[in-house]
């Protein structure tokens, strides 16, 4: 038995090739595994359950056959979907997670994080985050019509592209404080996460206690997932 976490693939339909592979993704490897979660910004960008469009529905259909043939599904928000709700919960048969959510992974105790809470450095990204996660700013967007949303949303992409450019490496990056507050409060387990696309395995030790702390990597240039069972991790790359 498996479970397999993935990341950060920011679909859309301008990028035909790495959808393909996600697609290939869902009916292989996925497909044979007890568990697949998908930690967040599985979509460059959500503007709400209704936006029905080809794409969004072509996703939806496959991830709803991927659950009808039995394989677990679990969703955490990311940074660019936090909009999904429970329309998508419920035609997908996937489960929406809260971030951080604490498992046990094969007797291992792990802690599942999107990552943007970690990068405590880019103060002015968690102001904005703490915003959008409210509920009556949630409410008050979604009630917008979709088309409104929509150039809502690809303002804020533009800006947020400019606003990339000048910040410095490490303050996209997590705080080594954060992660320790992290592992800590939730008594040393092991932890995934993505968001911040620098895929790696962390050796941590906080409070004389070992930790790993695998990063997912993003599907901008391939794919790759992290595939878990009894005897531990290891990351496998698609083409
Ligand atoms: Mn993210």
């Amino acid at each position: 038995m498996s479970t397999l976490f993935i990341s950060d693939l920011h679909l859309c339909p301008t990028r035909p090739a790495i959808n393909r592979v996600f697609f290939d993704f869902l009916r292989g490897p996925a497909a044979q595994a007890e568990a697949l979660y998908i930690l967040g910004d599985l979509f460059e960008y959500w503007a709400g359950d209704d936006d029905d469009d080809e794409f969004n529905a072509t996703v939806l259909a496959a991830l709803h056959e991927l659950t009808v043939n039995g394989v677990a599904l679990y969703l955490m928000h990311g940074n660019r979907d936090f909009l999904i709700g429970e329309r998508f919960a419920t035609a997908t048969d996937a489960r929406l997670l809260s971030d951080p959510t604490l498992i046990d992974l094969y007797g291992t105790p792990t802690l599942l994080m999107h990552g943007d809470t970690l990068c405590t450095d880019d103060v002015k990204y968690q102001a904005f985050r703490a915003q959008v996660r409210e509920p009556v700013w949630q409410r008050a967007f979604l009630s917008q019509p979709l088309a409104a949303r929509k150039q809502t949303i690809a303002g804020l992409r533009a800006q947020s592209t400019q606003e990339k450019a000048l910040k410095t490496e490490a303050i996209m990056d997590v705080t080594g404080a954060a992660v320790a507050t992290a592992l800590r409060s939730h008594d040393y387990p092991r932890l995934i996460h993505g968001h911040t696309h620098r895929p790696a395995l962390h050796h941590h030790t906080v409070d004389g206690h070992a930790c790993e702390r695998w990063v997912l990597g993003d599907w901008y240039s391939r794919g790759s997932y992290l595939h878990c069972d009894a005897h531990g991790c290891h990351v496998v790359n698609l083409s």
